[in-house]
């Protein structure tokens, strides 16, 4: 693979985006950096970040792009990162899309995959997802994991996310609606948009983004 692989995962909360980045993360060898993952563990840890953004997270409203371009700069300084990276719930608004391009410099975004799903299926995964607060594998509320809340991974506690819950989903929904679509045309306007459908089988949707890298000499 060359030099830094960054690779910009969108689509609405529930799109699959998390799924597909670890399954990806594994098949090539960069880091799955989700923003959110990174604030929710900044919440539980408690640091000072964690507790400036406490309220915002828990009232699915969008921490400030000073906060998540600082967190994104970060990471990109750990050495597993040097050769790239899965972004995951970043950039989220136009104002984020161009200060990645300035964290990046001469690098730049390699593609953009968005996954696309009808907001009727996003409603339905996101009300049945938990979540292991360890090591953030995800479940369905059928799976055993979700009704005994133990992780069959790391034993952690499987739990719903807060912002996994109808009020908090709506409004998670408008403001993917109103900051993030227009990244859409940002990327399509550069040529690096690629649309995927992410109503089909996981192991489908890797499938398809792994032929667009290959076909793309991404990988
Ligand atoms: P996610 O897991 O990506 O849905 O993110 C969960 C929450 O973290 C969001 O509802 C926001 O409050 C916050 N968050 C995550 N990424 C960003 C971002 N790029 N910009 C602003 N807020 C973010």
């Amino acid at each position: 693979m060359s030099a830094r692989v960054i690779i910009v995962v969108l689509g609405k909360q529930g799109a699959g985006k998390g799924t597909q980045c670890k399954r990806l993360a594994q098949h090539l060898g960069i880091p799955h950096v989700s923003t959110g993952d990174i604030l929710r563990a900044a919440v539980r840890d408690a640091t000072p970040t964690g507790l400036e953004v406490s309220s915002i997270l828990h009232a699915g409203q969008l921490v400030s792009d000073d906060i998540v371009n600082r967190l994104v700069k970060d990471r990109f300084n750990d050495t597993d990162a040097r050769g790239g990276a899965l972004l995951d719930g970043f950039p989220r608004t136009a104002s984020q899309a161009e200060a990645l391009d300035e964290i990046l410099g001469e690098d730049g975004v390699k593609i953009c995959i968005n996954l696309d799903v009808p907001n009727s299926l996003v409603a339905e995964r996101l009300s049945s997802r938990r979540v292991c607060q360890e090591c953030g594998a995800i479940y369905r509320d059928t799976d055993i994991e979700a009704i005994s809340g133990t992780c069959s991974n790391c034993g952690g506690d499987v739990i719903q996310r807060d912002d996994d819950l109808p009020e908090a989903i709506l409004k998670r929904l408008e403001a993917y609606e109103r900051d993030t679509a227009p990244l859409l045309s940002f990327y399509d306007g550069r040529g690096l948009l690629v649309r995927v459908d992410g109503d089909q089988d996981p192991q489908e949707v890797t499938a398809e983004i792994l032929d667009v890298l290959s076909e793309r000499g991404i990988t």
